[in-house]
């Protein structure tokens, strides 16, 4: 099965905040293992190698309002653009608070039309709510621009504010702006229900999957029970994408395990006896890789 990873990381000790490195350190002793100060493309590249995925969709984090930054933003977006311009399997969204103001409506054109970003990658958590009305040029550059944007939702690192993640935040960018495409990253845990009510209610909102290979490798049933309740709700299989958050979960399941995972995904029978219908091979084709082609690419499966 063709499999699209859309929701991955690169980074190097050289580009992160010095913030973030001590929290890398911090949260790897935690766990008892080496802590990823530099993953770049080449090691996602070899990831995908060994998993059989396809392509990768990487999203740069726009912090500069909530910590101090080595690169300027146009750096940013220049050394991520730059890192998989040679790859034609490989693109990058660019990162960006919205708080930005005019100058970050600049950067975002500039980044699609001349860095070749393929969207927008929207982190919350640093301290606003998307459904801030002083955003909606941003929201309407979005749809001139034809490019999605994928929002963090959901559990977040210690330093940043969580309450920024709440799903419902997103419904009412999602309602007022219908032809532009959105992405709740990890299916917003733990308010998964609240993300599928709002993808539920919006047709243009979908959920990717990147994170939930911690309750794979641990409790599964965690997993089967959203994916059935996704569907149940009609969000899966149209608007669900599958993604890794890689290289950050590659400690409790690797992408190969974390693809095998999905591919290979059966509701229980547990889930069956309570009514929930059962999950077919090309309704998961749709996650793995087909809705990715239509909402990030643009392109028809
Ligand atoms: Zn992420």
């Amino acid at each position: 099965m063709r499999v699209i990873d859309a929701h991955t990381h690169t980074w190097s000790r050289e580009i992160i905040s010095k913030r973030d490195l001590d929290s890398r350190r911090i949260a790897a002793k935690k766990l008892g293992v080496e802590p990823v100060l530099d993953s770049t493309v080449d090691s996602l590249r070899d990831a995908m190698n060994v998993s059989g995925v396809e392509r990768a969709v990487v999203l740069p984090i726009d912090s500069a309002f909530h910590q101090e930054m080595p690169l300027s933003l146009t750096e940013k977006t220049d050394w991520h653009s730059n890192e998989v311009a040679e790859d034609p399997n490989i693109v990058s969204f660019v990162g960006l608070d919205p708080r930005r103001g005019k100058a970050g409506l600049k950067e975002l054109e500039r980044a699609v039309k001349e860095k070749g970003c393929r969207g927008w990658k929207m982190y919350p958590p640093n301290g606003f709510y998307p459904d801030d009305k002083e955003f909606d040029p941003y929201y309407d550059l979005c749809v001139d621009l034809n490019i999605p944007i994928i929002i963090h939702q959901g559990f977040t690192p210690r330093h940043k504010h969580v309450k920024y993640a709440r799903p419902a935040y997103v419904d009412r960018v999602a309602a007022d702006f219908p032809e532009l495409n959105i992405v709740l990253a990890h299916v917003g845990y733990p308010w998964q229900d609240e993300s599928l009510m709002i993808a539920s209610k919006n047709p243009n909102v979908s959920v990717d999957v990147s994170g939930w290979q911690v309750f794979a490798s641990s409790v599964p049933l965690k997993v089967h029970q959203m994916v059935a309740d996704a569907k149940l709700m009609r969000v899966f299989p149209n608007r669900m994408l599958f993604g890794s958050d890689f290289p950050l979960f590659e400690y409790t399941m690797s992408l190969k395990k974390w693809r095998d995972f999905f591919t290979g995904l059966q509701l229980p029978a547990e889930l069956i006896d309570q009514g929930y219908k059962q999950v077919r091979e090309d309704e998961i084709e749709k996650v793995m890789w087909k809705n990715a082609t239509r909402i990030i690419f643009g392109e028809t499966p």
